[in-house]
């Protein structure tokens, strides 16, 4: 089995290592013998959504957030039709306002993607820190770290979790990211995969399984530090 793995502009959407991302779901892949390759797209590249197997868009600064939303316009239509086919997108707190409607700073409005039916606004303080989550696709929490100054509002759409500890999508400390469809969309840097195994393996079976359009199960593997690492965070936020 092959993957095809579409990194939207790494040079720009790429905060807090969020590269590590791909990185893990390569490895991850490869360690069960399923080749993943990765295609980085700049910003006026054209890309082939019918060759990708998941997407990934990383964080990024209110000011490489404008320069990739002027250039959305030429993906939009084709990266919608990906999504309503259900391909795999995960997208990191920059990448995340971006699949929504808009991102409003002040007087100031960023058209989205219009992917998910979100939008985001900046709020005074920024919101930073380690966070934990509990989302009901896996029994381990969440971890990660976020540092946002936008809050996200996410309409009837569901959450990828319940915050337990730090933020999350908005002053509210109550919900954090959203799926829809095989989209997640989340606030969680760190880089998130390497340290949520679970949730990079997720990734990899939907993307398999809507390629190869039968159910699969992925071969476990020893995840005992990855285990440990994630206790240890939950028992010192505790
Ligand atoms: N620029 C966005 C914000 O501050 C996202 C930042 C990020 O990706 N960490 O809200």
């Amino acid at each position: 089995m092959e993957l095809t793995i579409g990194h939207l502009y790494p040079d720009l959407l790429n905060l807090y290592g969020d590269r590590g991302n791909i990185r893990c779901l390569v490895k991850r892949a490869k360690w069960r013998g399923i080749d993943a390759s990765v295609k980085e797209f700049q910003l006026h590249d054209s890309i082939n959504f019918h060759e990708l197997d998941i997407v990934l868009l990383g964080g990024g600064s209110d000011r490489e957030e404008r320069l990739v939303c002027d250039e959305l316009t030429a993906i939009r239509d084709d990266f919608k039709e990906y999504v309503e086919q259900d391909g795999v997108v995960l997208a990191i707190c920059g990448g995340y306002q971006l699949l929504g409607s808009y991102y409003q700073m002040g007087d100031e409005v960023l058209p989205g993607l219009g992917l998910v039916d979100l939008y985001t606004k900046q709020g005074e303080e920024r919101l930073i820190g380690d966070i934990i989550i509990h989302s009901d696709l896996f029994p381990m929490p969440i971890t990660g770290f976020e540092n946002h100054g936008g809050r996200t509002y996410i309409n009837n759409n569901k959450p990828l979790g319940k915050v337990y500890k730090g933020f999350g999508n908005t002053d509210a400390r109550d919900y954090e990211g959203i799926c829809y469809r095989n989209v997640i969309g989340t606030y969680l840097h760190g880089p998130l995969l390497p340290k949520n195994p679970m949730l990079c393996d997720y990734v990899l079976q939907k993307a398999l399984e809507r390629k190869y359009q039968k159910p699969i199960t992925l071969e476990q593997l020893d995840d005992t530090a990855e285990q440990l690492a994630n206790q240890y965070i939950c028992e010192r936020l505790h």
